[in-house]
């Protein structure tokens, strides 16, 4: 028998897959923090705003389906938002598990999420709609790579210019002090409901999104029962 805490153990623990939901505002950094959470764990990162606007940039007949109804800040239809996350987990290459974010957001998507798949825990990052204002205003996107910047506390060496490909840094259509209204207002109201349904079954860990991003990765981790987060 291998004991508690032994290196076997932990060894073992680590390959267990993992389902994770990340949920949070607008600018609470529910892509960073996935991304973090991703890499370290093997987890396949799904980020449905994501792949919504990979197909608006590459003209596909789903981006010209969804386009103005996402430069508006409105939700896309559950259909489409469904398919795409069906889609996506049909391709079986999350051995180690996934991480999703940007889904569910209203009632009928989570009723759709938990009859498909049984998850761990649902990651909650919260953030007071003020800051969440002075995050998006500063968030800037390269249209080479889609390398994501903040002119707050994470400026590109060249102003106007992505580190990584050299592309162009955009603000993103719906990054503009209306749509994130109603961004902001579709959350509020669709959104919130969908964290009451993963709290009665208990899934759901609270963290501070106000900290750097390291400070919450490792409260991620803490919560979770995670490995450290090595920075
Ligand atoms: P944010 O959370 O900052 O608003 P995302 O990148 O997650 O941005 O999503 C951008 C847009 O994509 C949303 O405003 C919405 O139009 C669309 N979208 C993303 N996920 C969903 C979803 N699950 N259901 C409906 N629409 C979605
Ligand atoms: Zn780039």
């Amino acid at each position: 028998m291998i004991a508690r805490g032994s290196p076997a153990r932990y060894a073992d623990y680590s390959y267990r897959m993992r389902k994770y939901v990340i949920m949070g505002v607008q600018g609470s950094g529910k892509g960073t923090q996935s991304a973090l959470l991703a890499s370290e764990l093997d987890l396949v990162h799904i980020a449905v705003g994501d792949i919504f606007r990979w197909n608006v940039q590459n003209h596909t007949k789903l981006g010209a389906q969804v386009r103005r109804t996402m430069a508006a800040g409105e939700l896309v239809s559950d259909d489409l938002a469904e398919g795409v996350v069906k889609e996506r987990l049909t391709q079986h290459d999350w051995n180690y598990g996934f991480i999703i974010d940007g889904f569910p957001r209203n009632e009928r998507q989570a009723e759709f999420f938990l009859e498909s798949y049984d998850i761990d825990g649902v990651i909650y990052l919260v953030l007071p709609d003020c800051e969440v204002r002075r995050r998006v205003m500063a968030r800037r996107l390269c249209d080479g790579c889609g390398m994501d910047y903040n002119l707050i506390d994470n400026s590109p060496r060249e102003e106007g210019r992505c580190d990584v490909c050299g592309g162009k840094l955009v603000q993103r259509e719906d990054d503009t002090q209306e749509a994130l209204a109603v961004r902001l207002r579709e959350y509020h109201e669709k959104t919130n409901p969908v964290l009451d349904i993963f709290r009665r079954k208990e899934y759901v860990v609270t963290i501070d999104a106000r900290p750097d991003k390291a400070q919450v990765q490792q409260a991620i981790r803490v919560a979770l029962k995670l490995p450290p987060y090595r920075g």
